[in-house]
């Protein structure tokens, strides 16, 4: 590229992306404090895990919170917590992470697709109510917007597990996402906006979801204490299958980064304000998807919406890299994965399968999926103040929207 060229595509964002420390000084001190007590691993509900317990039980307003060593743990333990089964399927949403896409496999079980609604990434009511042969429905709160939950809810008769790993703090119509169904679950992974640099966390208002996750690789000594189910008494002393807990050391830091969600969260609200403000007096052919009233979003991810038809979604999304707008990928699309197609590759790893009717998806078969992944841009809003930074944004996004 010669210099005039690069001088040509001076960036319409100049300001480096702006961001406070990702773990501040009382998280240092939480983590010293937990290595001077010498205590980094307790088998029963120790001190720093049952106070990140209590928190997120605070959090989500739910009764029962397990802790996991991730995400992903929390989503196998809650669909054993629901008794999914290999005859019957995990209904989903292909606009998803694929941790939750195989944890119906890690469950004994195996996921089935229905489409998105044209208006959200979140799966469509009127898909669950014309599925089949499922035993479970898992939504995910797909860039932390809220799925419409009593829609969802009266959709079916099945229980339901919200994955809420893009969605910390958000709420559908007053009440807290992980907070509506069977369960909910939540990554602690490094890049969520609650972070124990590993982790997972389980919600559940159900004594019995809870004691049947608690067996799913947590230690005797805890489940010697807590567990009260007849049916589940016999695991008192073994447990069954996985080791899944999360370390003291994830849980202290997990927990500072909770209580100062609420701070990032508003400054993240404030910003995208601007960012509204601004696409408005610019007329950009771009959206920010508005929710109901009482619901609040997650701000792993933003949703934009181009409001034409996106003729070529590779060249839009690098002419906002270069315009140095906050975007970030799609995920790939699952639903063309080896894995979910190759029979011999998926007995290998679920042995389960062999006497299960589950079918590859039909890759085509989702309109909405597909077309949301061409409209949608995913950007990073930052959780610290940021209002002329977010002018820049606005001004990037309507430029290349608007030639794109
Ligand atoms: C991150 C994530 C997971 C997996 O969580 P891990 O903690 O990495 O196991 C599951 N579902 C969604 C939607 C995620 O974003």
């Amino acid at each position: 590229m010669s210099s005039t060229r690069r001088a040509a595509s001076t960036p319409t964002v100049t300001i480096p992306f702006p961001k406070g420390p990702r773990y501040g000084p009382a998280t240092e001190r939480a983590v010293l404090a937990l290595l001077r007590s010498g205590r980094l691993s307790d088998t029963g509900r120790g001190a720093a895990i049952g106070e990140l317990e209590d928190a997120f039980a605070k959090f989500t307003r739910t009764t029962h919170v397990l802790s996991f060593g991730s995400g992903t743990g929390s989503l196998m333990a809650a669909l054993h917590g629901v008794r999914v089964t290999p005859d019957t399927g995990v209904l989903m949403s292909p606009m998803n992470w694929i941790s939750a896409i195989l944890a119906a496999f890690h469950a004994g079980s195996y996921p089935i697709f229905g489409d998105i609604e044209s208006t959200s990434p979140n799966l469509d009511p009127a898909a669950v109510t014309t599925a089949t042969n499922y035993s479970a429905v898992l939504v995910t709160h797909a860039f932390g917007i809220p799925a419409r939950m009593d829609a969802l809810g009266a959709a079916t008769t099945r229980p339901i597990v919200e994955d809420a790993s893009h969605a910390h703090g958000a709420r559908y119509a007053g009440r807290p996402v992980g907070s509506w169904s069977a369960a909910g679950c939540f990554s602690l992974q490094g890049d969520k906006d609650v972070s124990g640099g590993e982790g997972g966390i389980l919600t559940t208002n159900d004594r019995a979801v809870y004691e049947r996750a608690l067996t799913l690789g947590h230690h005797p000594h805890r489940l010697d204490a807590e567990l009260t189910l007849p049916e589940l008494l016999p695991l008192a002393a073994t447990g069954a299958a996985y080791k899944l807990r999360m370390p003291a050391l994830s849980a202290v830091i997990a927990h500072e980064q909770l209580s100062t969600l609420p701070a990032r969260t508003a400054a993240a609200e404030t910003n995208l304000a601007v960012l509204r403000q601004v696409l408005a007096r610019l007329g950009a052919p771009v959206a920010v998807s508005g929710l109901g009233s009482g619901s609040t979003r997650g701000w792993y991810r933003v949703p934009l919406t181009v409001a034409h038809p996106v003729a070529d979604p590779a060249a839009l999304f690098a002419a906002c890299r270069t315009e140095r707008i906050p975007v970030r990928p799609h995920y790939p699309d699952w639903l063309r994965s080896p894995l979910l197609h190759d029979r011999a590759l998926l007995l290998d790893f679920w042995p389960h399968l062999r006497h299960s009717p589950y079918n590859p998806p039909d890759p085509d078969a989702f309109p909405n999926y597909h077309l949301a992944r061409r409209q949608t841009l995913l950007i990073k809003v930052p959780t610290v103040s940021a209002p002329e930074y977010m002018e820049q944004v606005g001004n990037g996004l309507a430029r290349v929207t608007t030639s794109h």
